[in-house]
């Protein structure tokens, strides 16, 4: 089993429920267990901006499914919330599960890159995975509590 972080976000429809349901979803993939759920967050959108506001949180898991399984998998649950690719990158969705890190694990081809290569750009991100991880380094990157430090947070809240 190897352990990974998984990133989750959503800004239409019921926000909040997308996301609660993606962690049971991420909880019944098969040869993965679910070991923590981070506090969930709402946070401003990033890239397009004029879209409402993203419910975000991060997802520890440990996993037998190899990288390119994982990713699959995480895109089957997308493709079951709802999710439609319309092509315009970073706009609304239903549900966006990205992999943050899987432990030991560095490549990058036409489908995946890890680590998510703008982790470090990303309160949104970073704040959630610093409650689950705060000493985690990420290869390429750094520690998660040093990349949290560098980024300006305001703006996104913690929801109960
Ligand atoms: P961003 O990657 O900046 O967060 P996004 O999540 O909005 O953008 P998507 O449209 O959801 O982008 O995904 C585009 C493609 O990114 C996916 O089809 C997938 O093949 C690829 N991808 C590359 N690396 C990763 C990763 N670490 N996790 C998830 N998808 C990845
Ligand atoms: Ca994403
Ligand atoms: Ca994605």
């Amino acid at each position: 089993m190897t352990e990974a972080f998984i990133a989750l976000g959503s800004n239409l429809g019921d926000a909040r429920g997308q996301v609660l349901r993606a962690f049971d979803a991420l909880a019944g993939l098969a040869h993965t267990r679910l070991i923590e759920r981070s506090p969930l967050y709402l946070t401003p959108p990033w890239g397009v901006v004029d879209q409402p506001a993203f419910i975000n949180a991060v997802a520890h898991i440990d996993t037998a499914l190899s990288p390119h399984d994982l990713l699959d998998a995480l895109l089957g649950i997308e493709r079951a919330a709802g999710r439609v690719r319309d092509g315009e990158r970073w706009g609304p969705r239903t549900l966006d599960l990205d992999v943050l890190h899987l432990d030991g694990v560095t490549l990058s081809d036409e489908r995946l890159t890890l680590p998510h290569p703008r982790i470090a750009e990303r309160a949104f991100v970073l704040l959630p995975l610093h409650d689950l991880a705060p000493d985690l380094v990420l290869p390429g990157q750094g520690r998660v509590a040093d990349l949290l430090a560098r980024v300006d947070s305001a703006g996104c809240e913690r929801v109960p």
